[in-house]
């Protein structure tokens, strides 16, 4: 069993605030003290604690003891490796190294009046799925709640520093970046807390969606937990046979299986669920696999997001044809489920989970904020 890290030791920004708020009592501070330092770690990040004239020498001399134990004091920003831009001016995308050197995907995505932060929740993916830049390197390891809180907060700062829009415009979440939240459920559900926290970022719960891969055991626990965040479940074959050659991940949970939990979170929770489709030419996008998925689909409260593929170095496939995705649509719809067919924003930014790593690991990682696009 691996030892248990003390309270103590552990990164502030893992912290919630009322575990923050207990750790400073438990040292005999007061609950402003707490209030203070949770307001500099989640709105003025660029300052090191350590360096804070401005707190109460209680709160001072605390932090400088930690320092002391070797904690990780500072909001831990991760370092930015690259910062690119969508031609459409619509969508960036971060490479952020954290502390072991490891990089992650943040992505902030612009619509008029509201932007949504992706991601990522490992650094790598055990899922493998065939299509996907993150499941094509392998699992790395798990991010801690800092560091997904962290990406939160480096895309909030892009965001203030172009357009100086205030704080509250970054008003949606996805975990669709790199890694497989629910794989990693602990973490995720901590550092959602901490994003949610009307104190601190305050991003809603209804505002923020966890994309799976289909984890039944983590669906089961949302359930279970009563979470109150949206669900997206990538499905992308509605068969076994066709769903496990492109989400191995799926021998390990059934369709049946998951689908089955999908009904209970739909029953349980009272809420829709978006289902994931990566539409592939001539591999998941005829007509009657629209047919077997409305099938499928029966009787649950239902979104299907139709997503044509994001072109991959280590995947043979294509985007399926504009009329073929139009086509699976109209099945969809006539057959009662609502469904969207999503633009593929950021394409110019290697905008699927993964690319950009991957693109900087083959080009042997151009230098910071270098464009991808440099020669
Ligand atoms: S699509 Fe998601 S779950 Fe599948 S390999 Fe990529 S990151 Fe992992």
């Amino acid at each position: 069993m691996s030892a248990v890290t003390p309270v103590s030791c552990r990164p502030l920004l893992d912290l919630p605030f009322t575990e923050l708020e207990r750790e400073l009592a438990a040292a005999g501070l007061k609950p402003f003290h707490a209030r203070a330092l949770w307001r500099a770690m989640h709105f003025e990040t660029a300052t090191s604690l350590a360096e804070r004239t401005d707190f109460a020498a209680p709160l001072r001399q605390w932090i400088a003891e930690r320092a002391r134990e070797g904690a990780i004091l500072e909001a831990e920003l991760p370092e930015q490796a690259a910062d690119i831009a969508s031609s459409d001016g619509l969508t960036r995308k971060f490479l952020l190294r954290l502390a072991d050197g490891q990089t992650v995907e943040t992505v902030l995505m612009g619509f008029t009046g509201r932007h949504t932060a992706c991601v990522s929740s490992q650094a790598g993916c055990a899922m493998g799925c065939v299509f996907c830049a993150t499941g094509q390197m392998g699992f790395v390891r798990h991010l801690r709640p800092g560091e997904i809180v962290a990406q939160v907060l480096h895309a909030r700062r892009a965001l203030q520093a172009s357009s100086g829009e205030a704080a509250s415009g970054l008003r949606n979440l996805v975990l669709m970046g790199m890694g497989e939240p629910l794989h990693n459920y602990d973490s995720v559900m901590t550092a959602l807390e901490i994003i949610s926290d009307t104190r601190g970022i305050n991003i809603g719960p209804s505002r923020i969606t966890i994309s799976t891969v289909g984890v039944v055991p983590g669906i089961l626990r949302l359930v279970e937990e009563r979470r109150p965040y949206k669900l997206a479940v990538s499905l992308h074959g509605a068969t076994e046979e066709e769903r496990s050659a492109l989400v191995p991940a799926s021998r390990r949970w059934s369709l049946a299986e998951l689908i089955d939990a999908c009904r209970i979170y739909c029953e349980k929770l009272e809420q829709r669920i978006f289902f994931e489709w990566t539409l592939i030419a001539g591999a998941n996008d005829s007509p009657a696999q629209a047919e077997r998925l409305a099938r499928l689909l029966a009787g649950i409260d239902a979104h299907v997001n139709l997503i044509p593929l994001n072109p991959t170095v280590g995947f043979a496939g294509n985007a399926s044809a504009t009329a073929a995705a139009a086509e699976f649509q109209r099945v969809l719809q006539a057959a009662g489920f609502p469904s969207t067919i999503r633009q593929r924003r950021g394409i110019d930014v290697a905008a699927g989970c993964g690319q950009l790593r991957a693109e900087k690991t083959r080009r042997n990682l151009a230098p910071t904020g270098e464009p991808a696009g440099s020669p």
